[in-house]
């Protein structure tokens, strides 16, 4: 066995995550018990509409909302091409 596979194991034995919608593996550091396939197919439309439907809404009004983690949520607007709407009641807005 390749000792670099050991390194990552603890005292406690082999941590191994798997993700609880296909079952595939999932990085032990993940702290979602998902993948990220499963999360953005159940997350993504939700995501999608919650831009559509507020004003201002930005990556990190999302990760809160959804509980997940910024960038994951920067790597989904930038995939399906989403778009922040502004409020246009404000004048104030500055570009994202
Ligand atoms: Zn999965």
């Amino acid at each position: 066995m390749a000792r670099s596979r050991l390194s990552f194991l603890n005292d406690n034995g082999p941590i191994v995550k798997y993700c609880q919608k296909c079952g595939c593996r999932i990085p032990v550091s993940s702290p979602y018990d998902k993948c990220k396939e499963c999360m953005k197919k159940e997350l993504f439309p939700k995501v999608k509409e919650f831009i559509n439907e507020n004003y201002d809404v930005n990556e990190m009004v999302l990760a809160q909302e959804f509980g997940i983690d910024r960038s994951l949520i920067h790597e989904w607007v930038r995939e399906g091409h989403l778009e922040y709407k502004k409020n246009p009641f404000r004048g104030d807005y500055r570009d994202m």
